[in-house]
């Protein structure tokens, strides 16, 4: 997702998980993607990097606020990061 989303595109986003069903998640154990250490996060962020629906589900974890797990190929750390630096462009 790229340019100006509106507040009626985010909404939408945090609600739809349609896009669930399509996740390369759906054929592993959870615990892979909620990981304690940096090896798992490692692990976990290289499956999704082969996920078909990986940006819709970025999007979906930084628009519900999600701070556990790997979603979308990035770590708790790095949609925290993401989200402030969407912050700091629109500001
Ligand atoms: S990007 Fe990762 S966490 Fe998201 S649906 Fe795909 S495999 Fe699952």
């Amino acid at each position: 997702m790229t340019g100006h989303v509106s507040l009626r595109d985010l909404e939408d986003l945090a609600m739809d998980t349609s896009w669930m069903a399509k996740g390369k998640c759906r054929e592993l154990p959870p615990e892979l993607f909620f990981p304690s250490d940096g090896v798992g996060v490692e692990v976990a962020k290289k499956i999704c990097m082969t996920c078909k629906v990986r940006s819709t589900c970025l999007e979906y974890a930084i628009a519900n606020h999600i701070d556990h797990g790997v979603w979308g190929g990035a770590s708790e750390r790095e949609r925290r990061r993401i989200a402030r630096a969407r912050r700091l462009a629109k500001a």
